[in-house]
């Protein structure tokens, strides 16, 4: 690090679990965001903020206006343009050190294993469980950390797959794919716009523990919270022996 990069991050520097080992892994890390709305939008900034080299952020869709009361990436001038590039201009006014490579369209098939591939930490800001199951298979194969994150109305949960973990469990494990699970997707139903931030912003820092190796990640918790009564709550996962996709890995 140069001395304007060693004042940048002081504050992280200073803390013993940290340090300057810890920021360097920071700034030399690839991170792979998915989705740039209410979640991406906290977790892409505090990654910036915090000195991630390379954010590749991934998303197909264009500002609306309905956006903007939550997705504090993306501002008023920005309607009508792709997140990813209101994305970039954001991220780059905030940290120019940060390289930022915009990905405007759904990440599907062979490019979302070359990116996850590519990735040190992968971050699941998406709306919608067939992009979340696709992640989730990626990451299982190439034994990738996943932080899972998800918001809507009131109610937020936070997880983190460390699939580089033999006894960890996997999003599928947890959700199995074709269960009749409703989908309730921000882009329909109401949402809170702080539970993004809050959700998003959670996902931020799992994924900075993860580079750094420092403290205790969620593997194997889903912590949840209901922003209405301002109540959080842990609930212990296990790896399901039977799990389509990961019981054979
Ligand atoms: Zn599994």
């Amino acid at each position: 690090m140069n001395d304007e990069q060693l004042l940048r991050y002081s504050r992280h520097i200073l803390l013993p679990q940290i340090g300057i080992e810890g920021q360097d892994a920071i700034v030399a890390a690839r991170v792979l965001v998915v989705g740039a709305g209410g979640l991406g939008s906290p977790a892409a900034m505090y990654l910036a903020a915090a000195g991630v080299g390379t954010l590749v952020l991934a998303d197909g869709d264009t500002v609306d206006l309905t956006n903007l009361q939550r997705q504090i990436l993306h501002s008023q001038e920005g309607v009508g343009r792709l997140k990813v590039e209101s994305g970039r201009d954001t991220l780059a006014r905030l940290n120019p050190e940060v390289r930022v490579l915009p990905i405007g369209r759904r990440l599907e098939d062979g490019e979302l294993e070359a990116e996850i591939a590519a990735a040190d930490v992968v971050l699941d800001c998406s709306d919608n469980f067939a992009t979340r199951h696709a992640i989730n298979r990626a990451c299982v194969v190439h034994r990738k950390p996943l932080v899972s994150g998800a918001a809507v109305r009131f109610d937020g949960q936070v997880s983190v797959f460390d699939l580089r973990a033999d006894d960890s469990p996997c999003y599928h494990c947890l959700f199995p794919e074709g269960e009749d699970v409703e989908e309730v997707r921000c882009a329909v139903m109401g949402v809170f716009a702080p539970i993004t931030g809050i959700v998003g912003a959670v996902q931020a820092a799992e994924a900075l523990k993860l580079l750094v190796g420092c403290g205790e990640t969620l593997t194997g918790r889903l912590l949840l919270l209901d922003a209405l009564a301002m109540d959080w709550r842990t609930i212990r996962l296990g790896r399901d022996p039977a799990c389509a996709v990961c019981a054979s890995r």
